[in-house]
């Protein structure tokens, strides 16, 4: 596992982002996230070391802008060289997640739906709105892996109607941090049914900071919001 940021900074988009982690980070350090700027890493994948090996080794999966959004609007002129760098290591496979699904075609190469095979693209939404606004357009995409992220999960979202074998994956999770929205447990499995009718493997990543099972209300230390997911023991793998 790698990451790679060739960018950083972003902005608001939606509700999901009133907490960003990334802007609740930066505040602390007064860092200005709405400057989207290149970082020195902006070629990593192809960075060798003095043997001529690639730094990055094969096989690894790259989280790609995990410090911004890949599709944000001061990289499209960057973006091309990143479509290059991803069609050249196609022995890594690289996700990002996105707020911004119907900027896709942006810069997009021409080829885009015969290669980037190495490619998993994340759809994140937060609420119904921003599920039947984003999920028709990631849907209509051509790309070859495709995953939901409902994270942070603000409300019950019906999603039935946009899964099928189109969509390889969907991920839920809370809000983390102070003053956070809270995540109601009959919300995630809701939408872990939906998951098993359409035969769509689903995890449940994370708890909320403020999690709501059984009309209790529980504050959830943020060490324990993966492990106590897992603990749930609710994911499913497609068969
Ligand atoms: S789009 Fe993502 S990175 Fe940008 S502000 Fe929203 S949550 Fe943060």
């Amino acid at each position: 596992m790698s990451t790679w940021n060739p960018w950083k900074g972003c902005h608001r988009k939606s509700e999901g982002c009133k907490h960003c982690y990334i802007f609740r980070a930066n505040d602390r350090k007064k860092i200005d996230t709405n400057i989207v700027y290149k970082t020195d890493e902006f070629d990593k994948p192809l960075q060798k070391d003095k043997k001529g090996n690639y730094k990055i080794k094969p096989g690894q999966m790259v989280y790609l802008c995990f410090n911004a959004d890949f599709l944000v609007e001061e990289a499209d002129e960057w973006r091309n060289e990143i479509w290059e760098i991803i069609r050249i290591r196609t022995d890594l496979t690289f996700m990002f997640l996105t707020k911004r699904i119907e900027r896709f075609y942006i810069g997009l190469p021409e080829d885009f739906k015969d290669n980037f095979d190495n490619l998993i693209v994340c759809c994140t939404i937060e609420n119904q709105k921003r599920a039947d606004e984003r999920l028709p357009i990631f849907k209509a995409l051509p790309i070859k892996h495709k995953m939901i992220t409902i994270q942070p999960m603000l409300e019950r979202i019906d999603i039935s109607k946009y899964l099928d074998d189109d969509i390889e994956y969907v991920v839920v999770g809370g809000e983390s941090g102070k003053d956070v929205r809270p995540l109601n447990y009959d919300w995630v499995l809701d939408i872990r049914q939906q998951c098993i009718d359409a035969n769509v493997s689903f995890e449940f990543r994370q708890l909320g900071s403020i999690f709501i099972k059984d009309k209790k209300t529980y504050n959830v230390r943020k060490q324990y919001l993966c492990a106590q997911a897992r603990k749930a023991g609710i994911n499913y793998k497609k068969s």
